[in-house]
Order: C-alpha cells, then sequence, then structure tokens
C-alpha cells in the first residue's frame, strides 16, 4: 500500500463515518502523486499524516430559548485545522445538515484554498447544526449569542477569525461580533463579513461570486474564448449565486437559472437580477414567487428533479456556476452538461461536484475551476477586511475589487502554471492542489515538527 492509500485508511479507522471528510481528503492526495514521487521529504516528515489531522476540533453545547419559552440545543463546532500559513481563517456554517464530517471538509479544504490565495491565513471551519428558516430574529440573536458565548475564548484577531458561510451574513456576524465584545470588551477584527456601519469591507458581500466569475473569465482567456454572450447556469439563490449573475450581467454574459431548496428557477430572457435580490435579500420568500412577475419563466418543484441529480444541470447552457452546496451535480448531471454543450464550470460553492463529476469534466478537458481555486475570493476579500482593520483604515470598492482581481488572477495562475509543470496542462484540480499542497507543506517543514 503506498503512503496515501496507508493514511486515507487509517483516517477513516480513527474518524469514523465522516463521508465528506474523506471526499475531501481523497480528492486532494489523489492529486499529490506527482509531488510526493521523487520526494521522499514530505514523507519523512510525515506531512500527509499531519495534514489531515486537525490541530484542535472544539465541539461544544449551544442553549438557547425560543420565542414560545422552549429551551432548545444545538451542536457548536470550530474546527482549527492548519496555522502553519497564519492564523485560522474560514467561515462558520448554520445549517441543520452541519455534523463534524461536513465541517472537516469544509476546513481541509479550507486549507489549501487560503494558500492558494497567496496572503498570510491558515485554515479553519465552524457551525452549527442549527436551522435558522423561520426562526425569528430575536431567536437569531439568541443563538449567535449563546454560540459565541463559547466561542470566543478560542478565537482572536491573530489566532482564529471566522466569518460567514451558508447560514451565515452580516446580520449574524453582528449578533456574534456584539456578543464577543461584550465578554471580551474588545473592539477588534476578530470576524469578517461585518457591516459597512462598524468595520466591514466593501466588496466582501460580493467577492465569492464576483471571484468565481473572473475565474472563469481567466480559464477562458487561456483558452481563447470569452464570457461575453455566454449562456450560464446557475445553482443556489443566496450571496455567492446572487453576486455571480452580477457580475455575468457586468460582463455581458447571460444568467438563466437560480435555485433554492424548494425548485429551480429558468429563465431564458435572463434572470431578473433586481426581483431575485427582493425575493432572497429582502423578504426571504421561497423562487416560487418569482413566477408572479415572469410567467415566462419555468419553475421546477424538487420533486420534479431527476432521480440522479439536479434539474438545473439539465438545461443548455455555455457555462454552469454551482453555488448552492456540496455534492449537487453527479456525474449525470456532468454528462448531461457536456452533452448539451458546456465549454465552461467554475465553482462558486464548496465541493459542489461529486468525485465522478469532476472527472467527467477533467475527462472532457473543459475549463474546470474546482471551488478551491474558483470561489477563493471570498476568503481572500476576508483577508483584505482583515488588513483594514488592523491598520483602521477603510479601502474605497474600486481598491478592493482591484486587489481581488489581482489575487484571482494570481490563484488562477498558480493552479495553472502547476498543471502544466506537473505535465497536466489545464488540470486545474491537480494543479490547485499541488500548488495549495506545497506552499502548506514546505512552510511545516520549516515550522518543525508541532
Ligand atoms: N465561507 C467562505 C469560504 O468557504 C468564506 C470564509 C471566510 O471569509 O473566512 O471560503
Amino acid at each position: 500500500m503506498t503512503y496515501v492509500h496507508q493514511t486515507i485508511s487509517d483516517l477513516k479507522r480513527t474518524s469514523p463515518a465522516q463521508s465528506e471528510f474523506y471526499q475531501a481528503v481523497e480528492e486532494v492526495l489523489d492529486s499529490l502523486g506527482p509531488v510526493l514521487e521523487g520526494n521522499d521529504r514530505y514523507q519523512k516528515q510525515a506531512i500527509i499524516q499531519r495534514i489531515v489531522e486537525p490541530e484542535r476540533q472544539i465541539m461544544f453545547r449551544v442553549p438557547w430559548v425560543d420565542d414560545k419559552g422552549n429551551i432548545q440545543v444545538n451542536k457548536g463546532y470550530r474546527v482549527e485545522f492548519n496555522s502553519a500559513l497564519g492564523p485560522y481563517k474560514g467561515g462558520l456554517r448554520f445549517h441543520p445538515s452541519v455534523n463534524a464530517s461536513i465541517i472537516k471538509f469544509l476546513g481541509f479544504e479550507q486549507i489549501f484554498k487560503n494558500a492558494l490565495t497567496g496572503l498570510p491565513i491558515g485554515g479553519g471551519k465552524g457551525g452549527a447544526n442549527f436551522d435558522p428558516k423561520g426562526r425569528s430574529d430575536g431567536e437569531i440573536m439568541r443563538f449567535c449569542q449563546s454560540f459565541m458565548t463559547e466561542l470566543y475564548r478560542h478565537i482572536g484577531p491573530t489566532t482564529d477569525v471566522p466569518a460567514g458561510d451558508i447560514g451565515v451574513g452580516a446580520r449574524e456576524i453582528g449578533y456574534m461580533f456584539g456578543q464577543y465584545k461584550r465578554l471580551t470588551g474588545r473592539y477588534e477584527g476578530v470576524l469578517t463579513g461585518k457591516s459597512l456601519l462598524w468595520g466591514g469591507s466593501l466588496v466582501r458581500k460580493e467577492a465569492t461570486g464576483y471571484g468565481a466569475v473572473y475565474f472563469a473569465q481567466y480559464m477562458l482567456e487561456a483558452r481563447g474564448g470569452l464570457l461575453e454572450g455566454k449562456k450560464c447556469l446557475i445553482s443556489g439563490a443566496g450571496n455567492v449565486a446572487i453576486y455571480t449573475i452580477e457580475k455575468l450581467y457586468q460582463l455581458g454574459a447571460i444568467p438563466v437559472s437560480c435555485s433554492d431548496s424548494r425548485g429551480t428557477i429558468y429563465h431564458q430572457a435572463g434572470i431578473d437580477l433586481d426581483l431575485l435580490k427582493e425575493l432572497k435579500e429582502v423578504r426571504g420568500v421561497s423562487l416560487v414567487e418569482y413566477l408572479q412577475k415572469h410567467s415566462d419563466a419555468q419553475y421546477i418543484p424538487k420533486s420534479d428533479y431527476p432521480a440522479d441529480g439536479h434539474a438545473v444541470w439539465r438545461f443548455k447552457a455555455d457555462a454552469a456556476f454551482p453555488c448552492a452546496t456540496q455534492n449537487e451535480l453527479t456525474l449525470e448531471d456532468a454528462q448531461a452538461l457536456l452533452a448539451n454543450g458546456c465549454v465552461v464550470v467554475s465553482e462558486g460553492a464548496n465541493m459542489p461536484s461529486t468525485q465522478a463529476a469532476v472527472d467527467a469534466f477533467i475527462e472532457a478537458n473543459i475549463a474546470y475551476g474546482p471551488g478551491k481555486a474558483a470561489n477563493a475570493g471570498g476568503v481572500a476579500t476576508s483577508q483584505l477586511e482583515m488588513a483594514q482593520n488592523a491598520s483602521m483604515q477603510n479601502w474605497t470598492f474600486e481598491q478592493v475589487d482591484d486587489k481581488l482581481k489581482v489575487i484571482m488572477k494570481n490563484i488562477f495562475n498558480a493552479a495553472n502554471d502547476t498543471a502544466i509543470e506537473f505535465g497536466q496542462p489545464g488540470n486545474l484540480v491537480l494543479g490547485a492542489n499541488i500548488a495549495g499542497f506545497r506552499r502548506v507543506a514546505e512552510a511545516m517543514i520549516e515550522q518543525g515538527v508541532v
């Protein structure tokens, strides 16, 4: 058994029942063959065994009282995965599906994503199995306060800096920041994704979506193509999807779909972005209401999705931006996209394509940008927020957006050049994994066995 296979089988034995985490680990380690061959330093330094084991995992009780006076209990997590390159950095996810496996997969991806940005940030992730749907503002506040009442002792602006993810936006960050400040008496950049009124950065809200579109543009340019005029499928209707759609319009592309947990909208004429923002950012209602204004759009309820995948990927388009959640794009979805002539896939979500779907994209040699590269604009802009907080400055929208573009270009170049170096031009999965891994591994070696 090879070094990598041994590590994976040991991991499955010692961390049972964490399928999403194994999936993320296997995807990275499978790419590392070429870099491990002929370099036994990594093996001698036990880098693979060390890198798959979080430096610290915190699991805690989150008790709170709902509006009816009932006591509720949720599970809270913060996985501080790797600090070789900087303070742990990564979001918090509030979603009923959250468990140790999900947080560990996200934390593991975050290590390499953050390394790829070239910025001084380590990898971490956290969250809770809390379902914010249908909860009042008061309930959300009490939950966030309870969550922070345990988390505050583990985080800090130079140790661990959480941010948002699914279910955690500026409102939740505000309640958590308020509680952190009350408990510690410190006003500091301990969270990112803050309100623009008190320490947030311009472009942070838009950054993940904008970044995924810039990444698609760089991939296409390298192949002599253009985003302009391309018909694009987008899944999701949260922050990432909304600002992916916004940037696609700005660059002359035509976004034609979005989706939420209940169904998919397909609008041949192009998604009505103002309406989407109103439905999701202002009113927080189901996408089915989109039809009230646009009877020419199609709505596919989840009950009508194909058994082997997602309705959104079965429409004909040139480009796909999966911006919802993990494993939302199956092999059958990938085959449908390819059969319909899709030439570029840029992932706004974390690990949205299954391993078989990824293999199909690589095999077809289309422009495929894995999430850890394509969606890194969010966390990169979080680091820009940290830099502004630390220097007590506020940069303009253009300043931050210009830096974001440069960072996305650097990420693309790092992944693309590394793929070429290892004899697989165009394979950005291989390129991103090796480029991210090398930076972390070299730092770990220089810092000794810790
Ligand atoms: N949750 C985002 C991600 O998956 C952002 C993390 C951050 O800004 O720290 O990268």
